[in-house]
């Protein structure tokens, strides 16, 4: 009998969208097969997954922990996005570490069920030209963006606006001074989504919104200044659709990622899954909505500008807020110090700037805004 199973490739299979996808996965048995299975730091659980679920291949990065994966064949991240057993490849690895497997499978011309925004942050034009030559299909895990995408179901008309919804994060409300005296635990504690610790700090900074802006921007191709961000605390509506007679759509549910998961893992087709929470109409009365503070939270202004002013600007965006997160993790730095290491790393690459970069340009600047941001935090001046 032909094996009919859907074969996928999960990269960052340890970390919190990885294990949600393999939840979906057990849940509906028989529709997917797990060929490859790519880890971070945690090989104790890869070890975990690996025997449940007896990839073909595997990827780990913490070689040292020296334990050994009997039956399946290492490849690298890459090499397991492209490869011709692969049927689709789930990127769910955080950060930088999500660019060269995102480019791999493009290049392949795979389906890709991409939940690392900052990829298409960095080199939003590489890899949709990429996409679009190979034939590859990127379909958005990130909860907004699949919103926008289930909107534009059926449309033919491109859309008028839209409008990414944001809960606001832990810090809703606040002041940029009260800003100032929050701690690593606070800003980790996300009011509604349970997700990893980069893009949970990202939330309670509006990063992550601004860095969605230009997902979206890229995904979507629609132009900056028809996107527009609405905190709506209860996360309940995911995105809105603005279309050009002035009907809008949205896209509800409850806050749990493995609902944009299985919709990306099994599309364009809608599988009952018992383990999927449904909303309560009773227990909801009210919808709340209110405009960003871009005053308090600058990292949103700081992105959507880098996102317009385009070329490498993006690239320097997301490396240097990823090296900031991690300092302030770290208890190196203050909250509000992200913004502004952050800022100073694109006001240093201003004049450097390079208008359509090519992927060895990306790689450059964006090691150049690492080490800067760095040098920053540290005290000393960007080289
Ligand atoms: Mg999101």
């Amino acid at each position: 009998m032909v094996d009919t199973k859907i074969r996928l490739a999960v990269l960052g299979c340890t970390g919190s969208i990885g294990r949600q996808t393999l939840e979906v996965v057990r849940a509906l048995p028989g529709r997917f097969k797990i060929v490859g299975l790519a880890g971070g730091s945690n090989t104790a659980l890869l070890k975990k997954q690996a025997e449940e679920f007896s990839p073909q291949f595997v990827y780990y990065w913490n070689k040292k922990a020296g334990i050994a994966f009997e039956g399946c064949q290492f490849l690298t991240m890459e090499e397991m996005a492209a490869h011709p057993d692969v049927d689709m490849v789930v990127i769910a690895t955080p950060g930088g570490f999500g660019l060269d497997p995102t480019l791999a499978a493009v290049r392949a011309g795979k389906n890709i069920a991409l939940a690392n925004k900052e990829s298409l942050v960095s080199a939003g034009q590489i890899i949709m030209a990429e996409a679009k030559a190979n034939g590859a299909r990127i379909i958005p895990v990130d909860s907004e963006h699949s919103a926008i995408w289930q909107c534009l179901e059926g449309e033919k008309t491109p859309p008028a606006k839209i409008i990414l919804t944001a809960s606001g994060g832990p810090f809703r409300g606040y002041t940029a001074e009260q800003l100032k005296r929050v701690t690593a635990g606070q800003a980790l504690k996300h009011p509604s989504w349970r997700m990893g610790e980069k893009v949970t700090i990202d939330s309670a900074t509006l990063m992550n919104k601004g860095l969605e802006v230009i997902e979206a921007h890229w995904l979507f191709n629609i132009p900056f200044e028809n996107i527009s961000v609405l905190i709506h605390p209860q996360s309940i509506i995911h995105s809105i659709v603005e279309f050009t007679d002035g009907s809008e759509k949205a896209q509800l549910g409850c806050p749990d990622m493995r609902l944009p998961i299985q919709y990306a893992l099994t599309y364009p087709e809608r599988l009952p899954n018992a383990h999927l929470p449904r909303l309560d109409w009773d227990a909801i009365n009210h919808l709340d909505f209110e405009r960003p503070d871009m005053d308090s939270f600058p990292c949103l202004k700081l992105a959507i500008e880098a996102g317009r002013r385009g070329g490498t600007m993006p690239t320097v965006l997301c490396a240097a807020d990823e090296v900031a997160v991690e300092v302030f993790l770290s208890g190196r730095i203050r909250f509000d110090a992200i913004a502004e290491l952050v800022q100073q790393v694109l006001e240093h690459h201003e004049h450097m700037l390079i208008d359509r970069p090519d992927i060895k340009d990306i790689n450059t600047v964006d090691a150049w805004a690492r080490d800067s941001a760095i040098r920053l935090a540290l005290g000393d001046e960007p080289c």
